[in-house]
């Protein structure tokens, strides 16, 4: 803290806001900070986020929830430390359904949460994207690498609206001299990602607990890795807490194929789902992997989970949602249809 807080001054509790505060990272994010005695201020319009993310922390003194449109004047009668931008639908599916939000929340939405921090005088992370990288022709890509994105693409809206937050962070560091992050965060999972938000990760554990066919898209043979909720909560910290200005990635450098993958997540539910091929998404990035010598080196972090672990930690919150809530938990390995 001692970069925000002025020395001499009697420690206060450090108050951050989180927008996107009941999505799936922003809500991880407001655990932990919570856990790291900062006072925490969640901002979400439910578009994409959801109240039960939250509900743990009501009645604690140190939270409190506003539900608000990002898009919209951010008005706060109290002082701010730290201000972490999260709000955006996130999954290739829902902003393929919000693509105006999408594109309005990492502009506009940028812009008021930005203007909030400089107003209170706070730090600024900007939750950004492996996605600016686009379908990239550098591998692995780090963050010299200026990217290859459709505009008028289906992720058009997100990858555009990604890059012009970015800039616009930018010209807030340049302009008024204020202390900016920018996380390019690749593909990460846990426990609350939606089961239908179309991602892979909650895609193939709710179609191996159900038994029925992992939808494979393409030839499986696009690239990814996966990078634990956990790790990454702990790269942001780290992050927002150095002096790096530049961006970084964050997430797993180990790559594996889309069909690798559906069939990790088949051995490790024990489930006897076959895979199905399905046509290949329009823009799909054909490979994707961070290089994370910026994180390694200037932050000291890199993730400690292995895919392993980290599917095991995450497949009881998705059986649980599975089976629904008033089945047993934990009764059957996976669920029969
Ligand atoms: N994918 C798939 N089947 C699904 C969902 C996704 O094969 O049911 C593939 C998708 O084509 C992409 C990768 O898995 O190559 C990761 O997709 P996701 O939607 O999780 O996010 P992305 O990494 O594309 O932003």
């Amino acid at each position: 803290m001692s970069a925000i807080h002025k020395p001499g001054r009697k420690a206060r509790q450090p108050t951050s806001v989180v927008t996107g505060g009941a999505g799936f990272l922003g809500s991880h994010l407001v655990d932990y900070l919570l856990a790291h005695g900062h006072r925490v201020i969640a901002i979400d319009n439910f578009v994409t986020g959801n109240i039960d993310n939250i509900a743990h922390h009501g009645g604690e003194r140190a939270f409190k929830f506003i539900e608000q449109d990002v898009t919209e004047f951010l008005f706060l009668d109290e002082p701010v430390h730290y201000v972490w931008h999260f709000a955006s639908p996130a999954s290739p599916v829902d902003y393929l359904e919000l693509p105006i939000q999408t594109l309005k929340v990492g502009s506009l939405g940028t812009h008021k949460a930005l203007g909030l921090a400089k107003n209170k005088g706070a730090r600024f992370l900007l939750a950004s994207t492996s996605e600016v990288y686009g379908d990239p022709l550098a591998h692995p890509q780090t963050e010299a690498y200026w990217g290859n994105v459709n505009p008028i693409g289906p992720r058009g809206c997100y990858d555009e609206a990604k890059r012009f937050a970015e800039a616009l962070v930018v010209a807030y560091r340049r302009e008024h001299g204020m202390a900016t992050r920018i996380a390019r965060i690749f593909n990460t999972y846990g426990p609350r990602m939606r089961l239908n938000d179309g991602r892979v990760v909650p895609a193939f554990i709710g179609q191996a607990l159900r038994n029925r066919p992992l939808t494979v898209f393409g030839d499986g043979l696009q690239t990814r890795s996966f990078c634990f909720y956990a790790d990454l909560m702990e790269g942001l910290y780290r992050l927002m807490l150095s002096n790096v200005s530049q961006p970084v990635n964050l997430g797993n450098p180990v790559q594996m194929t889309v069909l690798e993958f559906a069939q990790a997540v088949i051995r490790i539910c024990r489930s006897r789902s076959r895979i199905l091929r399905q046509p290949a998404r329009q823009d799909d990035p054909h490979q994707r992997q961070p290089d994370i010598s910026r994180a390694r080196t200037r932050l000291g972090w890199e993730p400690g989970m292995s895919l392993e672990d980290g599917l095991k930690r995450s497949i009881p919150y998705f059986r649980e949602k599975v089976l629904g809530p008033d089945r047993k938990k934990g009764r059957m390995k996976n669920v029969v249809e």
